[in-house]
């Protein structure tokens, strides 16, 4: 196998520091560092780019994001076990890794690092959902971020890029898909980690529009989506009851049937519907 550097193979990593998987924290780990580098390819070009990375475990992805030019990463790492690997992949590329021993959750360190910035992660998928949601709703748009490249559970990632009519559609595509392009750049086999997922991952490559697709006040886009979708089954006239004084002219004039079930509705309607319910 080609060596992306220096550094010793994953697996010898872990064994030396004793980086037993944790399911609570949800570590499946990449050790195929092909791999890792191909995933920090999907990220684009990173050099003269900061990243932040989420999870870094053991630091497969770390390396490849080092190895692919990343100017400087940002690695936030719950396990603290984790932190003497990562100090070994710090010595050998100088200046250009910082960790910090944190809870993703808890912490916001994007103010600390200078754009263009990216982010990539390959994140348990509760934490994943959780922090997709909130970079993708930021109190100003554009993002502090020009680009997210996620791994999630390849059902997560079919719901992040899935069109209206698909069975995935709900919230996460429309949240993810007014301000963002979309798209899956790479699907892995339970197989491509260790310990082995029990389902297919798939990394998902979200680029942050200059604007939004269309125009639409984000709180009342958010609002409406989330009542609409409450209730997917429903009928949009009862999923939305009680959003708005006469719910069925809104409707209509933002071309939806008050009949329609939210499944159905694209977003420029879903955005047309938010900009009549603000006025
Ligand atoms: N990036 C490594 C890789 O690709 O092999 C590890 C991926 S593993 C799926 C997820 C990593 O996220 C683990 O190292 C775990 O300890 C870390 N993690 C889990 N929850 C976290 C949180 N809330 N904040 C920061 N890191 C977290």
């Amino acid at each position: 196998m080609s060596r992306i550097d220096s550094l010793p193979p994953l697996k010898d990593v872990i064994a030396r520091h004793g980086i037993a998987a944790k399911k609570a924290l949800g570590q499946n780990f990449l050790l195929d560092l092909n791999l890792t580098a191909r995933i920090a390819r999907a990220a684009g070009d990173l050099t003269g780019t900061d990243v932040l990375e989420v999870g870094p475990g053991p630091g497969g992805l770390t390396r490849g994001l080092l190895a692919e030019g990343a100017r400087q990463v940002l690695a936030i790492e719950k396990d603290s076990r984790c932190l003497p690997a990562l100090e070994e992949i710090s010595e050998a590329y100088p200046g250009r890794l910082s960790v910090l021993n944190a809870d993703a959750l808890e912490v916001d360190p994007l103010a600390h690092l200078v754009p263009p910035i990216k982010i990539v992660a390959n994140l348990p998928y509760n934490v994943g959902t959780e922090l997709l949601v909130r970079w993708l709703t930021p109190r100003e748009w554009p993002p502090a971020w020009e680009s997210l490249t996620l791994m999630f559970q390849k059902e997560v990632a079919e719901r992040i890029v899935a069109k209206a009519g698909d069975k995935a559609y709900g919230r996460l595509a429309l949240l993810a898909q007014w301000r963002t392009d979309a798209r899956i750049v790479l699907t892995l086999p339970p197989e491509a980690f260790s310990p082995p997922p029990k389902v297919h991952s798939a990394v998902v490559h979200l680029k942050a529009l200059e604007t939004p697709r269309f125009p639409a006040d984000a709180k009342v886009l958010e609002r409406v989506v989330a009542m609409a979708f409450n209730q997917r089954r429903k009928m949009l006239r009862a999923a939305l009851k009680g959003l708005t004084p006469d719910l069925e002219d809104k409707l209509i004039a933002a071309d939806i049937k008050p009949t329609d079930r939210a499944e159905t509705v694209d977003l420029e309607r879903f955005c047309a519907l938010a900009r009549i319910v603000a006025q």
